[in-house]
């Protein structure tokens, strides 16, 4: 046996480290492969129970390993040629690939067409990102914005804008772009790795490198799973390595995943990392005109201002908002903060005031504010001023003398008294308990 017959082994593993190859990755592509001999300068790697297209991937992504590791071993210009081991299963693997579904996954982008820039609102929250999506569609995997990193909070437009990269690339590039949630590619590792054969992970590499944009969505579900990480690592390596464009979704900066693996954070940070924030005032009354031209619902614009007003953090509720609407045929005020009272109060970035508190009360119970705040003792006063006692403490951040002070009582035992009567009888009580909702979700309506 030859020198490199005799290094084979440690050959290997030297190219293993050298290029980062992780584990899964080595075991699979690079542990198998066994040394045919030399002539010439030539190094023949036999591949093992294979198939072409597996010779074709091996070929494309070692063959400049092996080489240099020669060239540099041997002290002199070395080529490599790979052959299937005579023995493999005719075609085990490409039977498989053959199969019309595994070919239609090559090609499917699971993008979702409605998500484009044209119906994307630009407002100041989202500026950044969005000219940061228009560069990636201009010059996909370039250095300078390659990966593209977005996080912001949920619904604010981050799977829409990663996708209007997507469905650009497609329509105005021919780009073979994939679309997926973190979620389905953790799957899709973990079915591959069940399976526990070569073709099956093979297919997995197969899809995921031989596109030319990779659209990762929602990256913080792959936190804490490591296999998932390190098959995703390696995907974006070869990838990033062969110029392809990444684009990743995040609920978080790359710096507040904790546990998120360091090479992903220093990988992210090569990159472009951008930000998404909940969008003003002017920007979530844009995005429901926008809405409105779409689907050729009109509504009043008291309609608007009063959804733009109440509906903040979340474009998704924006757009809930306006179909309740649309659906509902709503054209008045009144109509329409009935049947928005429930997404309002999901929002939950109301502040409550004593004042909205008070005017609940007055109107659930049917009385002049006055008499709440009076000092009258007649039964069908005390109770809800009680109540509003209760309510005081229980939705704003008021001391039980500050709730004292604003009616006008120089200690504040009775209004202790009266938060822990309500409260004591809440929890045996269900109709009061009912009632004490329906006055709270009133509040949260003003
Ligand atoms: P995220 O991925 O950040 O949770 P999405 O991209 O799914 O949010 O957005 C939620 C919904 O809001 C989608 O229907 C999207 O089209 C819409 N949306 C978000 N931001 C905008 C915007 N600036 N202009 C138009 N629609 C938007
Ligand atoms: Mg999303």
């Amino acid at each position: 046996m030859d020198l490199l017959g005799l290094q084979w082994e440690r050959i290997k593993e030297n190219i293993q480290v050298e290029y980062d190859i992780t584990g899964i990755a080595y075991n699979i592509w690079v542990k198998p492969l066994i040394y045919g001999g030399c002539k010439d300068n030539v190094v023949t790697i036999r591949i093992p129970n294979s198939s072409p297209e597996m010779l074709a991937y091996i070929e494309k992504n070692y063959s400049g390993f092996f080489q240099k590791a020669f060239s540099d071993l041997m002290q002199g210009d070395y080529s490599v040629e790979f052959i299937l081991e005579e023995n493999a299963t005719e075609g085990m693997g490409s039977q498989e690939l053959d199969d019309p579904r595994v070919e239609d996954s090559f090609v499917e982008s699971h993008l979702n067409k409605k998500y484009r820039f044209e119906n994307f609102v630009v407002g100041p929250n989202n500026v950044f990102a969005h000219s940061a999506c228009l560069n990636v569609a201009e010059h996909p995997g370039e250095e300078s914005n390659n990966p593209l990193f977005i996080y912001g909070g949920a619904g604010l437009g981050k799977t829409h804008l990663m996708t209007a990269i997507g469905n650009y690339l497609v329509e105005n590039m021919g780009w073979s772009v994939l679309y997926v949630t973190s979620e389905e590619f953790t799957n899709e590792v973990i079915q591959a790795i069940r399976a526990g054969d070569n073709a099956s992970m093979m297919r997995l590499r197969e899809k995921y490198r031989n596109i030319d944009a990779l659209l990762i969505d929602d990256i913080q579900f792959i936190i804490g799973k490591a296999a998932t990480q390190e098959e995703f690592f390696h995907t974006f390596n070869a990838l990033y390595q062969n110029g392809k464009a990444m684009v990743i979704t995040s609920d978080k900066h790359p710096v507040h995943m904790k546990e998120l693996d360091e090479r992903f954070r220093s990988r992210f940070k090569s990159g472009l990392t951008v930000d998404i924030q909940p969008p003003e005032y002017e920007t979530r009354v844009a995005i429901l005109r926008r809405y409105a031209d779409n689907f050729d619902y009109d509504m009043p614009d008291d309609i608007f201002y009063y959804i733009a007003d109440h509906i903040k953090s979340n474009v998704r509720e924006l757009e809930g908002a306006y179909n309740n609407m649309r659906i509902a045929n709503v054209t008045d005020l009144e109509t329409a903060k009935m049947v928005l009272k429930d997404t309002i109060l999901s929002d939950g970035v109301d502040i409550i005031t004593p004042a909205m508190i008070l005017r609940g009360v007055a109107e659930y119970f049917n009385l002049d504010q006055e008499d709440i705040t009076s000092k009258k003792r007649n039964a069908e006063y005390v109770r809800p001023r009680q109540i509003f006692m209760y309510l005081c403490r229980d939705m704003t951040d008021l001391t039980l003398k500050g709730v004292a002070t604003l009616l006008d009582k120089k200690d504040h035992s009775t209004v202790l008294h009266g938060y822990n009567k309500i409260n004591e009888e809440i929890q045996k009580d269900d109709e009061l308990r009912e009632k004490i909702e329906a006055i709270k979700n009133m509040i949260k309506t003003f």
